[in-house]
C-alpha cells in the first residue's frame, strides 16, 4: 500500500549505510557500527563528517526499526514531519561515541573505580657536554626536579592515624550513571563520579605534608654516568628515576637527553673528526711537518712535498670512540694552502725568478687541467 499525496522524498537509507535492501538487523548494526567508527563528531572533527554521522543516524534509526523500515520500503520517508512519525534521532544532541560502542558491546559500567596509587611518569632531563665528554665518557652530576613519595605519609596521602573513607555520591563505585533514551535505545552513559575523581573513595583528613596526593615535588642531586662515544640527541635511561606516581606509585624513568656542545677546531660526523689547517704556499710545496691537536693530546703528521689545497690527511684511530664495539673514528686534517700578500722586493724578485724558471710568468688560457685550472682552484680554495 502506498501512500499517495504528500509523500516526501526519502533519501537512500540503504546507500548511506551502504547495505543491501535484504541487509540483516546484524548487518545494519556492522554498517552503522563502522561508519560511526569514522564519522561521529567524537572522532571526526571535519564538519561534512558531522553532517554525513546526521544522515548515517537517520538512515541507522530508520533501517533498525521494523515499523519504519516498512514504511520507508513502501517509499515513505518516516523521519520527514509530513510522516507524522516521531523524531527522536536526526537533529537531537549526539550521543556520545564511546556511549555508542558500549550500547553495542555492553561493556557500560565494568571498569569500577580507580586504583588511588599509579604508576608515575617518565621525566626528560637535558645535559649539555664538550666533545671531550661525549667521546670519552663522564660522570656528570644531575639536579632533577620530579615528584618523590610524601614521607610524612609514605604515599597513603591520610593524615596521620586516619584512614579513607568511601565516597557517598557513587557508593564506593567510582563511577556514576545516567541514563539517556534515543533512537538507539535506552543508553546507559557512565562517568567517573566527580566527588571522588572516580575513585570510589574520598580523604577525609589530607596529609598535611602532600595535600593527599602521597608525593610531593623536590630537587635532588644524582650522577649519571656518560658512556664513551654518545652523540648529540641521543637518549639515556635511568630505570626508575622518574616521578612516583599519585599515591605513591611507581616512578617512571628519567630520560637524559645528550647535546654536545659545538668544538671550536673539531667538527664531528658519525665519529670521524674533522679540522682545517692552513699551511703557507712554500711548505704546500716543499712539504713540511705539521703538530695537530688531537683529543689524546699533540701528533706530528707529515704534509707532502706538492700538497694540493683542499687535500686532506687521515689520521686513523684518533676520533671519537665507536659506542658499540671497539675501534675509534678517524681525524681528517683539510688542508687550506695560503698564498703570500704584501711581498716585500727581496721577495717579489725571487718569486718572479721561479716563475720564470718555470715558464709560469702568463697564465694559459682554456686548456683543461693546465696552469689556468690550478690558478682557478687556488683562488676557490677547493679542487
Ligand atoms: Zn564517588
Ligand atoms: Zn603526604
Amino acid at each position: 500500500m502506498r501512500t499517495e499525496g504528500q509523500r516526501a522524498v526519502a533519501k537512500d537509507y540503504y546507500g548511506i549505510l551502504g547495505v543491501r535492501q535484504d541487509a540483516s538487523p546484524d548487518e545494519l548494526k556492522r554498517a552503522y557500527r563502522k561508519l560511526a567508527r569514522e564519522y561521529h563528531p567524537d572522532v571526526n572533527p571535519d564538519p561534512a563528517a558531522q553532517e554525513k554521522f546526521k544522515d548515517i543516524n537517520a538512515a541507522y534509526e530508520v533501517l533498525s526499526d521494523p515499523k519504519k523500515r516498512e514504511l520507508f520500503d513502501l517509499g515513505a520517508d518516516p523521519l520527514s514531519p509530513n510522516g507524522g512519525a516521531a523524531n527522536p534521532g536526526a537533529g537531537g544532541p549526539f550521543v556520545g561515541f564511546q556511549d555508542i560502542m558500549d550500547a553495542f558491546f555492553g561493556t557500560s559500567g565494568a571498569r569500577g573505580p580507580r586504583p588511588r596509587t599509579r604508576p608515575g611518569s617518565d621525566a626528560i632531563l637535558r645535559l649539555e657536554l664538550d666533545l671531550n665528554e661525549t667521546a670519552f665518557g663522564v660522570e656528570a652530576p644531575l639536579t632533577v626536579d620530579t615528584a618523590i613519595v610524601c614521607k610524612t605519609c609514605a604515599g597513603a596521602g591520610t593524615a596521620a592515624g586516619t584512614h579513607l573513607a568511601p565516597c557517598d555520591s557513587c557508593g564506593g563505585r567510582g563511577e556514576v550513571q545516567a541514563v539517556q533514551r534515543t533512537f538507539l535505545g535506552q543508553v546507559v552513559s557512565t562517568r567517573p563520579c566527580a566527588a571522588c575523581q572516580g575513585h570510589g573513595t574520598v580523604i577525609p583528613h589530607p596529609c598535611g605534608g602532600c595535600g593527599g596526593d602521597g608525593r610531593v615535588r623536590t630537587r635532588r642531586s644524582l650522577t649519571v654516568k656518560i658512556p664513551a662515544g654518545v652523540e648529540d640527541g641521543m637518549r639515556i635511561r635511568l630505570a626508575q628515576q622518574g616521578e612516583v606516581g599519585p599515591g605513591g606509585g611507581p616512578p617512571g624513568d628519567l630520560y637524559v637527553e645528550i647535546h654536545e656542545r659545538p668544538h671550536d677546531v673539531y667538527s664531528r660526523k658519525d665519529d670521524d673528526l674533522h679540522c682545517r689547517v692552513t699551511v703557507p704556499m712554500t711548505a704546500a710545496a716543499l712539504g713540511t711537518r705539521l703538530t695537530i691537536k688531537t683529543l689524546d693530546g699533540e701528533e706530528q703528521v707529515e704534509v707532502r712535498a706538492g700538497t694540493q689545497p683542499g687535500s686532506s690527511m687521515r689520521i686513523r684511530a684518533r676520533g671519537v670512540p665507536h659506542l658499540r664495539g671497539t675501534g675509534r673514528g678517524d681525524l681528517f686534517v683539510h688542508l687550506d694552502v695560503r698564498t703570500p700578500t704584501k711581498l716585500d722586493p727581496e721577495s717579489e724578485r725571487l718569486l718572479r725568478e721561479f716563475a720564470k724558471s718555470r715558464g709560469e710568468e702568463v697564465a694559459e688560457l682554456s686548456k683543461q687541467g693546465g696552469f689556468f685550472s690550478r690558478v682557478r682552484d687556488a683562488f676557490n680554495g677547493h679542487p
